[in-house]
């Protein structure tokens, strides 16, 4: 699986992306995440890839033809990759507050492409012209306003890279977590057995694996029913 990040700030993505896990898998060539910078793409002697917004209005905008280049330039590279000539159908997903709330489901999509393109707006956003010419989705990391969709790229990129086999050690991993069949994750205990007066549930050292696998799914149900009454009310929905 390939990233390509468009961003204004390529060293934070780099930055934010190398390390851990997801480090570790593009090291293994399991998945790559390249960051490009819009800036590279503008058209003026100053490298600038922002203007006013027409109407008037606080803050700057970011122009629609750096955008354009950038995303060409991807769409060059990942044709010279394929050999292919059309490659018209690579995703492009525009980080915005606007977006639809990115969860579990879109990472699961998202995890079956071969190529991704994230784009990363800044300052008041990006020019509307541009975004309805290249872009297939827009994705939201929450109902705030961020500086830039750096962040949201990456937790994108973190989310999906985990769902592309390889990447995590225990493949069972990432079927158990939350969100995988609409609960959320039962709570979890390690050495030692008792802390601050505090013992690990009995049924966890019992051996008996029936019991462990009921006790994690009732604790799995109550903590959805408490935590996330919208994720409860859908899995009883779906599960009679
Ligand atoms: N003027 C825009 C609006 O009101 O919708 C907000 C622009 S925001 C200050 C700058 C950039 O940060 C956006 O273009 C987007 O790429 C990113 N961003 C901010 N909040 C985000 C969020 N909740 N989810 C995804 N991207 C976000």
């Amino acid at each position: 699986m390939n990233f390509h990040v468009m961003t204004l700030f390529p060293d934070m993505v780099r930055a934010g992306l190398s390390e851990s896990i997801i480090g570790r898998a593009a090291e293994k060539g399991l998945l790559s995440v390249e960051a490009y910078n819009i800036r590279d793409f503008a058209f003026n002697k100053h490298n600038k890839v922002d203007d006013y917004t027409y109407g008037g209005g606080a803050g700057m905008l970011m122009q629609a033809e750096p955008v354009y280049r950038c995303y060409e330039d991807i769409l060059r590279r990942i044709a010279v990759r394929r050999n292919k000539e059309d490659v018209s159908g690579v995703r492009v997903v525009y980080m915005t507050p606007q977006g639809k709330l990115f969860d579990q489901d879109i990472a699961s999509e998202f995890a079956k492409e071969e190529d991704l393109i994230l784009l990363c707006g800044h300052y008041e956003g990006i020019d509307e012209r541009v975004l309805e010419e290249i872009v297939t989705d827009s994705v939201s990391v929450g109902d705030y306003v961020l500086t830039g969709g750096e962040i949201p790229a990456m937790a994108v990129v973190d989310a999906v890279s985990r769902l592309v086999p390889g990447v995590l050690h225990n493949g069972d991993s990432s079927e158990t977590e939350s969100f995988s069949d609409g609960l959320l994750e039962y709570p979890q205990y390690s050495r030692p057995e008792v802390w601050h007066d505090r013992k690990v549930p009995s049924v966890l050292l019992s051996g008996d694996h029936a019991a462990v696998d009921r006790w994690r799914h009732e604790q799995a149900l109550l903590r959805t029913k408490e935590r996330r009454p919208d994720l409860y009310e859908a899995y009883c929905l779906k599960h009679d």
